[in-house]
């Protein structure tokens, strides 16, 4: 397998050339060349992968359709370290459980952090520890996080050789499970950084240092954020195996709706799909920042400033631009790369947005790509906890309720529709008490996590204070 950047540029890569990279030289995304096609046989035949040798097989049988330059051994190898119930719980490690007929719900956060980025990124650790091994070589991975992003980075590659994490985070505004999950770690690669600011200089200064080009080839930075192939790769293998245990008949057709923010989780249902799971509908929920919906209703995506992206009460939904997006808007106009740089590098740039109502092909993404859309509030997001604990006895999360909200409005009479949990509840527990009127019940594991010891630089918004910092921390092991 080949992958090509959805901006144009002629180099064909290898799965491992853009492991351990972020965009393509030309600002694009990667893309493979051509989705594999998987026959209705196969698909029956994973059925029985997945009931009989499980998640971490199932995940092998996938992903080497898409690695061809890793060892079959090895990356079977590296399945079964990630996918483990010890590290996810149950030995479905993506349980599906039903709420009203027709209605499921996914269980993707039972991972170390609690929230969906574990299934991806608990992967990614044991490829960048195997990759850089294989190369003889070290990475210092620099990132933003509002929360979950940098929780699931820093479980993934704590205590992993070869890597550093060096983790921006806006001083005093994550929830306090989220700050103490992170800075609880006590792990010498993981540094915590407390930007006294916002979470967009935080991002800021990332950026600063990723743009100082001599600087990161000194000290080797890289990322890990939501447009690495990777990622988007291992989220495709949840689609499947929700898919198997929602359904007994082969060719039933199923829908899943997903709390999107960068389009990265449901972009890997769209890979799926395209792959030919048999997915009736792909719901895109969105919260009060609705960039996607908006797209999907009308055809305009227009990019907001930061100024304009609202703080909900699902704050991993809050984005002003979906990274992930360039990746569909790319097969929807069926690879045309010139028009996707067109459209990304120049529209986006210039106007902050593009239009594509008129054009023929935006229609295809309902009617050829199965895709739908739908907006939750505040309100919203409230009474669908209320009312899933009233008749349920479930407590559902705030980023899952959205889903759960717009998944109603989509349902088709015999489609079975799964609605993906992305978090669970006890990270966002304030909103949960004001739903509910008491807290979320927290996992054992967690029970004495505000009392561990936290480990925490803050710092000024300045590049040079981070670039000090990495500096001293990279000559420290040296
Ligand atoms: C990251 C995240 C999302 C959004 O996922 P995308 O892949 O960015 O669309 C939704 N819910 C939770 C809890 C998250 O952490």
């Amino acid at each position: 397998m080949r992958y090509l950047s959805t901006r144009g540029d002629p180099e064909q890569r290898r799965f491992c050339d853009i492991l351990l990279e972020g965009l393509a030289p030309d600002g694009g995304l990667y893309l493979p060349v051509a989705y594999p096609r998987i026959s209705a046989q196969t698909l029956e035949q994973w059925r029985g992968v997945y009931a009989q040798q499980g998640y971490a097989q199932l995940a092998f049988e996938i992903l080497s359709l898409y690695i061809d330059d890793i060892p079959p051994a090895d990356l079977l190898s590296l399945c079964q370290k990630t996918y483990t119930a010890k590290v996810f719980g149950t030995t479905a490690i993506t349980p599906l459980r039903p709420l009203e007929p027709g209605m499921f719900v996914l269980a993707l956060s039972n991972g170390p952090t609690l929230a969906f980025k574990d299934m991806a990124m608990q992967l990614l650790g044991h490829l960048f520890e195997y990759e850089l091994a294989r190369r003889g070589e070290e990475l210092n991975i620099l990132g933003a996080t509002s929360g979950d992003t940098g929780s699931a980075a820093e479980y993934a590659m704590r205590g992993k050789k070869g890597v550093q994490v060096f983790m921006t985070s806006p001083h005093g505004r994550m929830s306090r499970f989220q700050q103490a999950q992170m800075f609880s770690l006590q792990d010498p690669n993981i540094h915590n950084i407390a930007i006294e600011g916002v979470f967009d200089d935080c991002q800021d200064l990332v950026k600063a240092v990723s743009g100082d080009h001599d600087f990161k080839r000194k000290y080797r930075i890289g990322t890990v954020n939501s447009i690495n192939w990777a990622r988007l790769l291992a989220q495709v293998v949840y689609y499947f195996a929700g898919y198997f245990q929602a359904t007994d008949q082969p060719g039933q057709r199923v829908s899943f709706t997903v709390p999107s923010g960068n389009f990265g989780n449901v972009c890997a249902g769209h890979v799926a799909r395209s792959m030919g799971l048999p997915i009736d509908q792909l719901v895109v929920a969105t919260n009060e920042n609705d960039v996607l919906d908006v797209f999907f209703k009308t055809g305009v995506y227009q990019v907001r400033s930061s100024a304009q992206t609202h703080e909900t009460s699902s704050p991993s939904m809050d984005i002003s631009k979906a990274s992930n997006f360039e990746r569909f808007v790319h097969d929807l106009l069926d690879g045309d790369a010139q028009r996707v740089r067109r459209l990304f590098q120049d529209a986006l740039s210039s106007a902050g947005r593009f239009d594509l109502s008129s054009d023929p092909l935006f229609a295809l993404a309902a009617t050829q790509h199965g895709f739908v859309s739908g907006r939750s509030s505040h309100p919203d997001r409230l009474r669908t906890i209320q009312d899933t604990y009233r008749r349920f006895g479930q407590i559902i999360d705030t980023h899952t309720a959205d889903g759960l909200k717009v998944a109603r409005e989509h349902v088709r009479d015999g489609v079975p529709m799964v609605v993906l949990e992305t978090a669970l509840p006890i990270k966002f527990a304030d909103t949960i008490e004001s739903a509910l009127g008491h807290a979320p019940p927290c996992p054992p594991a967690f029970l004495d996590l505000s009392e561990r010891p936290q480990r925490v630089s803050v710092m000024a918004p300045d590049v040079n204070l981070v670039k000090a910092y990495i500096q001293e921390h990279c000559e420290a092991k040296a």
